[in-house]
């Protein structure tokens, strides 16, 4: 087992400054929390931190990183409290430990295969800190490599996840060697008969590839020397197993087609003019092969991985790929995000600037980019620290499904677009959430992490209010097609009933009118498809009834019926007007509306009018007749859409019994018992009084609200007249609008 002090060491090596005491005092608070406890190999449970820590040495991070590792499993898997870390040691720490919790319960909650790629975003998303990423990935690499304890069920499931979730992000931190080293291991475990067939083969190949590489080097060694292009050192490698063991799934060949098993990297001082120097010397010295050279410098790759790559065909005809980079790029390239902690120290940093091509808009990318860029100049290490703060995906939001599926969505996302995400049912039916098991308001905004459950019902249909908070065009798009139709359906239904009624007026036989190929053709004049579209727009007021008969039967014969009824009117035979005058009793409203039965009608909540009160209807979209006073402010603007004004009256009394709420203002001195005179008045004239309250208004007079149930305008005439009466009364005013 390593030792703590040989880890301290470590780090007081490369942090001069750093708090090497909390590192011990780390490793002594983690030995007794985790004191009992071992791992599936029988060691005792301590191994692994120790061993995590030690990985995050390695990579140089700072004390910081290497005491998360010692403590992150501690709030995992014992009973300690986040807190308690804080007070022992410090925000940052504790600030670490959390977001590697966070993660662990992400992990496990999270099974399905074709999820990873939201399952990587989601973790990079969840943490604000590029070191716990880090610490995380030296925990995964230190499980890895002792996964073999573990029963094999339990083994394949660690190892695929390594493959789906934690190489991948290595990878697109720039960590090449993690990634490498975490894909081999999981190659091994996921599939052990490829891994040991193809380990076989190449320890078979083994001394044929060394000799090869030995020639090679030299031959490079030499051109190199020659030409005066400085180089730092060659190596030779065979490519990993996991890489190999992709291209022949892929491509479907054996090992022996497998034309760059071995490589060559020239490793050059840190200019870049030297790596360019060094690939005319290869192409010089070997025939390059058409179509793989490759120019990660000027353009390097999105984790910031730059090198020159070129395969060429050597001197036995065999071809071999060649590397060419110079000492920083290398570290970047097998360090990533790690490599940073280097820069820190100046060792690359002052060969002035690098060039980064910003090529790549994926703010991911922008971000790491910029560490790099920042990390040149920064002198600070607090600010250094501030600039590993990320936010990779500021833009996206991830939650869950109840079944751990991870839904991707834009920031300010509401459980409305979560249900449209997952299907447009679910969205249509949608009539509460749950998040994290508790009822939320439906406009609540996601977070990341969240599992949200939608509840639906079948009869349930979006609203219109949605449109204020959804965010996703899919949820957005959904809604507004919903509510479009449902206006349509009802324009459809108004727009029958008034031409219905107007072709009655001429005796004409609506249902025949339908029937009609004229009248279909007639739709057609008009620019309609069908006969629904044109009763839409008559139910808008875009075309008025009698224009679309007059249109259809001639204008004359419809002048020649109406001049026929009006004297038969005058002769007192009464039918037709007669025949529309049906009343409609719709809720607690009676209006009838000259010519048409049955049309959703709505008194405006603006005027509330009652019976007696002049009135005109206006045919809305979408939302039936509303009914005005007269006298309502609003009645001017609505002139302005006349052909959308129809005329209404008030049903007959014998019809109805219906009592309107209203609301009256009583200004009265300020003495007691005023108000029980003016409820009394009121009760006088049989009157229902439905609430009633009394304030002082500030210039010292009483106001007495009185909201009455009133039959029509004479009775109310009536009840104002009594309150008038009232002794100590100065002045009574009906209110507009309803009362709620
Ligand atoms: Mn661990």
């Amino acid at each position: 087992m390593i030792r703590i002090e040989e880890i301290v060491q470590k780090v007081g090596r490369h942090h001069p400054q750093a708090d090497l005491d909390m590192l011990r005092r780390a490793y002594f608070f983690s030995a007794r929390e985790h004191k009992g406890q071992t791992r599936a190999s029988g060691e005792p449970y301590l191994v692994h931190p120790l061993e995590v820590a030690n990985i995050l040495a390695d990579m140089r991070l700072d004390e910081i990183s290497v005491a998360t590792g010692l403590l992150h499993d501690v709030v995992e898997d014992t009973l300690v409290e986040l807190s308690v870390i804080k007070q022992y040691f410090g925000e940052e720490v504790a600030h670490l430990v959390d977001g590697l919790t966070k993660i662990a319960q992400i992990s496990s909650l999270s099974r399905e295969e074709q999820q990873a790629e939201n399952v990587r975003k989601m973790l990079l998303a969840m943490i604000d800190d590029v070191r716990v990423v880090l610490v995380k990935l030296a925990d995964r690499l230190h499980n890895m490599r002792t996964l073999g304890a573990l029963k094999p069920e339990k083994r394949q499931r660690i190892a695929q996840e390594t493959l789906d979730i934690f190489a991948p992000i290595a990878h697109r931190l720039g960590m090449g060697k993690l990634r490498g080293e975490l894909e081999d291991l999981a190659f091994q475990n996921l599939y052990p008969e490829d891994y040991r067939y193809l380990s076989a083969q190449l320890e078979a190949r083994r001394a044929e590839h060394e000799k090869f590489l030995e020639r090679t080097t030299k031959r490079i060694e030499d051109a190199l020397r020659d030409a005066e292009v400085p180089f730092v050192r060659i190596e030779g490698r065979v490519k990993r197993l996991y890489s190999i063991w992709k291209k022949l799934k892929k491509q479907r060949i054996e090992l022996d087609q497998v034309y760059d098993l071995v490589a060559v990297r020239i490793i050059t001082p840190d200019e870049v003019r030297h790596c360019y120097a060094a690939l005319g010397v290869m192409h010089n010295t070997w025939r390059p092969v058409p179509g793989r050279i490759k120019d990660w410098i000027a353009t390097p790759r999105d984790n910031l991985y730059r090198s020159l790559h070129t395969s060429v065909i050597g001197s036995e005809g065999q071809p071999f790929e060649v590397q060419i980079r110079t000492e920083d790029m290398h570290h970047v390239a097998e360090e990533g995000v790690a490599a940073h902690w280097k820069y820190k120290e100046g060792k690359i940093g002052k060969h002035g600037k690098r060039e980064m091509v910003a090529d790549d808009e994926d703010a991911a990318f922008q971000s790491l980019r910029s560490l790099v860029e920042w990390t040149q100049e920064v002198k600070d290490s607090r600010d250094f620290i501030e600039s590993l703060k990320l936010d990779l995906y500021p833009k996206d939001v991830y939650a869950f499904t109840p079944m751990g599926k991870v839904i991707q969505l834009p920031r300010g996302a509401t459980p409305i677009d979560f249900a449209y995400a997952i299907h447009s049912e679910v969205g249509d039916t949608c009539t509460g959430a749950r998040i994290n098991t508790r009822i939320v308001p439906l406009r609540s905004v996601l977070q990341n992490g969240d599992v949200v459950e939608i509840l639906t019902s079948a009869n349930s249909r979006p609203s219109r209010d949605w449109l204020n908070f959804i965010v996703t065009s899919r949820a957005r798009t959904r809604v507004r097609h919903w509510v479009a139709e449902q206006q349509r359906a009802e324009s459809v239904e108004i727009g029958r009933k008034l031409l219905d009624k107007e072709a009655v007026r001429f005796g004409l036989s609506a249902r025949k009118l339908y029937k009609d190929e004229d009248f279909k053709k007639l739709s057609g004049e008009y620019g309609f498809g069908r006969i629904d579209d044109l009763l839409a727009a008559i139910g808008y007021g875009k075309l008025v009834p009698r224009n679309v008969l007059a249109k259809h039967v001639g204008a004359e014969k419809l002048a020649e019926i109406e001049a026929r009824k009006e004297s038969r009117l005058r002769s007192g035979v009464r039918e037709g007007v007669q025949a529309v005058k049906k009343f409609i009793r719709l809720g607690d409203d009676a209006i009838s509306v000259r010519g048409i039965d049955d049309v959703l009608i709505v008194r405006g909540r603006c005027c509330n009018p009652i019976r007696g009160d002049e009135i005109i209807g206006y045919i809305t979209r979408g939302k039936g007749v509303v009914v005005h006073a007269r006298r309502c402010k609003n009645v001017d603007s609505l002139m302005a859409n006349r052909e959308r004004i129809v005329e209404v009256e008030w049903a007959s009394h014998a019809a109805d019994t219906t009592a309107y709420a209203v609301k009256l203002l009583a200004v009265t001195e300020n003495r007691t018992g005023m108000l029980a005179g003016i409820t009394s008045a009121i009760s006088d004239t049989k009157t229902g009084i439905r609430d009633a309250r009394a304030s002082i208004s500030a210039n010292d007079k009483g106001h007495i609200e009185v909201t009455v149930e009133v039959f029509d305008l004479k009775h109310l005439d009536k009840i104002i007249r009594s309150v008038r009466g009232v002794s100590g009364v100065l002045d009574v005013e009906r209110m507009n609008g309803g009362a709620d």
